[in-house]
């Protein structure tokens, strides 16, 4: 039995490297950022079931640190990939943490001590962490690492509080890059996707106007473990927010950005509605739709649960422009489209749901595995075998391939990693 390469620690890589190991395969499972978990760990809870997500997501992170069978690369890449299906040769760059894995007991007194502070991005920037940081709360491993662009001892030579402070004696600044090869029989590429960045909208005045905000900002905003503590306080006057208008297909369906569907969007932003009202009953939330896809099994029937239950109210629109008033409250300008008139709300806080994109990456990743990439710049598979890509030996799953949800993410990864299985024992 050959060993198999996962490419991407989100919900679609853990769940193939747990599918794999299963069966009895060696999986090395490569994440780029300090922790596995993907764009799930920043969710607060997820539809349909509204399950809180860390709940669902941080057993099967567990799981794949303590299976015997899978070996975590955190903070890593692959830079090189030769071969072919059943006989691949990979070199793995684990970038330094300047923290001794072996070591760190993830106690957290360095970042105590640490005086630098950092936009988060874990937290979308809604808040700072440290220069020496623990990705979240919940990260896998459980140990910290040092940003080497904002850290005042690799920087400038002074400071090194964190290293007086740790009993454990983990922190090495001596630490450098180093590469690992290993053979695989069979790769699982599951890097996820990006998030359109709303700021080329100026009509939609995200970065103008401080209470509009994206929709992965609302999810940390409304989150337990979040920011605000999952108040939903707006961030300019950090008064609550009562009235929120939920915006859907901010850069999806438009043939000046993605012309395709993100497919998740309605279902989320319905969810996030939904969760403002279990905050606070009192909320009022409007979302404008292009038209509604609330396709999967059940989900029909969570949209009318919103309405019904949650006093989601829900109008086809399409929105024109976001001004603000002298309070900072965004101003929604839009068509009905059952009057066809143009209309205008003022609420507290405009949420943009924005498209689900190929990551930027993709290009420099596909063409090192020797894969293709679709017109969208999603990895490119084969519709009537929809985890293949181009090349034999080579499965992809989850959002690298386009926008799916966390079920549809899932199945694909067990999907993949049962092709995989194939080209392991030859
Ligand atoms: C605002 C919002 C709310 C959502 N809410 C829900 C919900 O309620 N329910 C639901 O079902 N779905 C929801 N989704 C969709 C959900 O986030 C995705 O289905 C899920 O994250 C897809 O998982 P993934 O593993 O494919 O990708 P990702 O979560 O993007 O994970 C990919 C991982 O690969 C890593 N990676 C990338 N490139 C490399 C590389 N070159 N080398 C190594 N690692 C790499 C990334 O760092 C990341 O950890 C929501 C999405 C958004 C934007
Ligand atoms: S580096 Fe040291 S002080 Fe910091 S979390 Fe790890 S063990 Fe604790
Ligand atoms: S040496 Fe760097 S990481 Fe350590 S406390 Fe100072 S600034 Fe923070």
């Amino acid at each position: 039995m050959k060993d198999a390469l996962v490419i991407g620690g989100g919900i679609a890589g853990i769940q193939a490297a747990l599918d794999l190991a299963d069966m009895g395969v060696q999986v090395h499972l490569v994440e780029r950022l300090p922790s596995i978990g993907g764009r799930m760990a920043q969710l607060d809870k997820t539809y349909p079931t509204n399950d809180c997500s860390t709940c669902i997501l941080s057993p099967k992170m567990t799981d794949c640190a303590r299976h015997p069978n899978i070996t975590l690369h955190t903070y890593a890449e692959v830079i090189a990939l030769e071969g072919e299906a059943g006989d691949f040769r990979a070199t793995i760059l684990h970038h330094p943490r300047y923290v001794d894995e072996t070591k760190c007991t993830g106690c957290g007194e360095c970042i105590a001590r640490c005086p630098q502070k950092v936009p988060d991005a874990f937290n979308m920037g809604l808040q700072n962490r440290k220069s020496i940081y623990l990705y979240f709360p919940q990260a896998i491993p459980q140990v910290v690492t040092i940003d080497p662009d904002h850290c005042i001892y690799l920087q400038k030579g002074k400071c090194g509080l964190c290293a007086q402070v740790c009993q454990a004696g983990a922190i090495d600044f001596t630490q450098a890059a180093h590469e690992i090869d290993l053979e695989a029989g069979a790769v699982v590429v599951a890097t996820g996707f990006d998030f359109f960045h709303p700021g080329e909208l100026t009509h939609f005045g995200y970065e103008q106007y401080p209470n509009v905000i994206t929709a992965l900002e609302y999810e940390r905003l409304v989150c337990a473990s979040g920011p605000t503590e999952g108040h939903l306080l707006r961030p300019s006057d950090g008064q609550p927010a009562r009235r929120i208008g939920f915006i859907q297909c901010v850069g999806s369906r438009d043939v000046r950005h993605q012309v395709f569907c993100s497919s998740v969007c309605c279902m989320h932003s319905s969810k996030q509605a939904v969760l403002a009202a279990e905050h606070d009953p009192g909320v009022e939330s409007t979302v404008f739709y292009t038209d509604f896809r609330a396709s999967g099994k059940g989900f029909r029937e969570y949209v009318a649960r919103a309405e019904s239950e949650y006093n989601v109210r829900y109008v086809r629109s399409r929105v024109a422009r976001i001004t603000e008033d002298e309070q900072h409250n965004p101003v929604i300008q839009y068509e009905d489209v059952a009057t066809s008139r143009p209309a205008q709300m003022t609420v507290d806080l405009a949420v943009l749901a924005t498209s689900l994109v190929a990551r930027a990456e993709n290009a420099a990743l596909a063409q090192m595995l020797g894969i293709e990439l679709d017109a969208y710049g999603f990895i490119r598979t084969d519709p009537f075998a929809p985890v293949d890509t181009t090349q034999e030996g080579i499965l992809a799953a989850g959002c690298c391939r386009g926008p799916f949800d966390i079920p549809e993410s899932v199945v694909q990864a067990s999907a993949a990693a049962a092709r995989a299985a194939g080209w392991l024992v030859g």
